[in-house]
């Protein structure tokens, strides 16, 4: 897909801000580091739109990136910050829990995480939750760049086996170092979106 206009409409910390808009729209979560802005700016041909690595202990929002007046992106903050009191942290997981419960909007959920390594807990987590609520995944393997090409099979089955992946679910291999995979993810968002 080509993006013609990409631009961060709001930034919610807040239930009562997300955009009362009917557009479809698609989320993308992972861990902090794992690419995700890299992701985001490699589909969307922008570089540094998405800004890369989110600080800890900043306010935590989802932002939305309205793309060629259709559809949203959302771009949910990176698992595994603890920096922030257990107080934010819960008033954030309520949030949290009431976009991916009950968003009519949200067509599938991008949840990337690195190729090159053994999924985390947290990963699997995450995973389990996403499915719990009955949303479609899109896994992306990011950083496959730095995973030898011989290695791509055992590293696709380990993920797929430790994450339990849904056979319905697609698993991209990606690298916004070679943009390897983006047609790939591109389609699979594609068919979330407007099938
Ligand atoms: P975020 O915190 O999930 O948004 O991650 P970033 O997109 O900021 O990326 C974290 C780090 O990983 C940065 O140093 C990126 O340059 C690097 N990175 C991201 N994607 C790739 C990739 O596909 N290949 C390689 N080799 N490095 C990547």
């Amino acid at each position: 897909m080509k993006i013609k206009t990409a631009e961060l409409t709001i930034s919610a910390a807040r239930v009562d801000q997300f955009p009362s808009n009917p557009a479809p729209e698609i989320a993308l979560s992972g861990r902090s580091n794992v690419g995700k802005s890299s992701f985001i700016n490699t589909l969307l041909a922008r570089k540094g739109l998405a800004r890369t690595s989110q600080r800890p202990g900043k306010t935590q929002t989802l932002n939305y990136y309205w793309l060629n007046e259709r559809f949203h992106f959302v771009d949910v903050p990176g698992y595994g910050y603890a920096k922030v009191s257990k107080s934010e942290r819960e008033s954030w997981g309520k949030v949290m829990e009431t976009y991916f419960q009950s968003r009519e909007q949200l067509k599938a959920v991008v949840q990337l995480i690195d190729a090159r390594h053994k999924p985390s807990e947290d990963d699997m987590m995450m995973y389990d939750w996403l499915k719990y609520h009955e949303l479609p995944v899109i896994v992306v393997a990011t950083k496959v760049d730095k995973v030898p090409k011989n290695k791509w099979g055992s590293h696709t089955k380990r993920i797929k086996e430790d994450l339990q992946m849904e056979e319905s679910d697609p698993l991209i291999l990606f690298s916004s170092e070679t943009a390897q995979g983006k047609d790939k993810a591109w389609s699979a968002i594609q068919s979330a979106l407007f099938e």
